[in-house]
């Protein structure tokens, strides 16, 4: 006879909310399989599919039977090439033994939060934030304090902002440039005045940099190598092949940071998931050691299509938007045209209902009265997009 004690489940499973852009990616996935023509502005990851450069080497791989387990901690020559592409790129001072490969850009937080973190400790998170950092703060039982910065600045999480929040007990200030969502990049003063900051406070700075390489400008000469000098073990990175090459399946992502943190991640990954994935670690590496230059095309199209956006929601009455440095995301603030109670969670509904278009709320990045819309979409359905919004709000 089945017994009738109820399952027993972790608190932690309450504790911890699930991720609300999976969430919305994924409701506007099935009403497209329903048939529904849904414009998706939801969606975090680019529309584009993978380069020939990392999909060639990823076939090259299974057709050679790079099909085993890696090493934990990630193949030595991907270790290796992540390094020499952050010197490349922005001048950084990290070895091979400085970097973990991951399966992906959370897994690469997941190392970080776990290796750094524990109960009592505060991770202190400027907003609007990724939702899934505060979450992850949690996972490692710290405590995440959201720092919240000024629309008026399009949201820079300065000094001025993470200051007031800073405790005796701040473990790790995270700092994600370009943001998701406000797509804000910091001057190379603002970088330095926050690197001091986490410095003084004993703290980790720790640099989501998932967006670094989607840049409209190029990164400020030397501004990050500062960082590095003024923290030194301190400045720790999360990054991701997933949004720079087109790579949201492959799930590659790393960790760098000075090598007792690496050692101890890559400990925990190794009971985990033991390493990421051999195939897409092929890929991976194929496009760090590619020519940058080989992918502007993308680049260049997102700085278009965010810039096409932004004039389309500014032409709808009382719509205040920032303009991004970086990313593929706008995160336009509907205050004035939301009615009496109403918040972003019932605009965005409503604008799935009514008009087929996915939208992210703003409350989930700390922000009521804003929505995340991605242009990581072609150009067409950024016009039909605008088109559908503008309908929706004469109404
Ligand atoms: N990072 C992307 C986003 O913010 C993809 C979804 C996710 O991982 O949260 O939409």
């Amino acid at each position: 006879m089945m017994s009738d004690t109820p399952l027993r489940l972790a608190s932690r499973v309450g504790a911890i909310s699930p991720s609300p852009t999976m969430a919305v990616m994924a409701e506007a996935m099935r009403l497209r399989a329903a048939g529904e023509d849904v414009v998706d502005f939801s969606a975090g990851q680019p529309d584009f599919d993978t380069p020939e450069i990392p999909s060639r080497a990823g076939i090259a791989a299974i057709e050679s039977g790079y099909t085993r387990y890696t090493p934990n901690p990630g193949a030595p020559e991907l270790r290796a090439a992540v390094a020499a592409a952050y010197r490349r790129d922005f001048g950084l001072e990290f070895g091979p033994a400085n970097a973990l490969i991951t399966s992906g850009g959370k897994h690469a937080l997941t190392g970080v939060f776990l290796a750094t973190c524990e109960a009592g400790d505060e991770v202190v998170i400027p907003t609007p934030f990724w939702p899934t950092f505060p979450e992850q703060a949690r996972i490692a039982g710290a405590e995440p304090i959201l720092a919240p910065a000024d629309a008026a600045t399009n949201f820079r999480p300065t000094r001025a902002v993470v200051e007031p929040h800073v405790t005796d007990r701040t473990r790790v200030i995270l700092l994600n440039v370009p943001g998701n969502p406000s797509g804000v990049v910091l001057d190379p003063g603002e970088l330095d005045a926050l690197a001091a900051l986490a410095s003084e406070a004993g703290a980790v700075l720790l640099w989501d940099d998932t967006y670094s390489r989607l840049t409209f400008e190029p990164a400020p000469e030397g501004a990050y190598r500062r960082m590095q000098e003024i923290l030194g073990p301190r400045f720790v990175i999360a990054g991701s092949s997933s949004k720079t090459w087109a790579m949201t399946g492959w799930r590659v992502g790393w960790a760098l940071g000075p090598e007792e943190l690496i050692r101890g991640a890559a400990a925990l990954q190794s009971q985990m998931t033991s390493n990421a994935c051999s195939i897409s670690q092929k890929a991976a590496l194929a496009a760090l050691e590619a020519d940058p230059a080989e992918f502007q095309w993308m680049v260049r199209a997102f700085a278009a299509r965010g810039r096409r956006m932004r004039e389309g929601l500014l032409d709808i009455p009382g719509v205040r938007c920032g303009a991004p440095d970086g990313g593929f995301y706008l995160f336009p603030d509907f205050r004035d045209r939301l009615g009496p109670g109403e918040g972003s969670r019932s605009l965005a509904e409503a604008l799935l209902d009514r008009e087929r278009v996915a939208t992210v709320p703003g409350v989930a990045f700390g922000h009521d009265t804003h929505l995340r819309l991605s242009f990581a979409t072609s150009e067409a359905r950024i016009e039909e997009g605008l088109a559908r919004l503008r309908r929706f709000f004469a109404v």
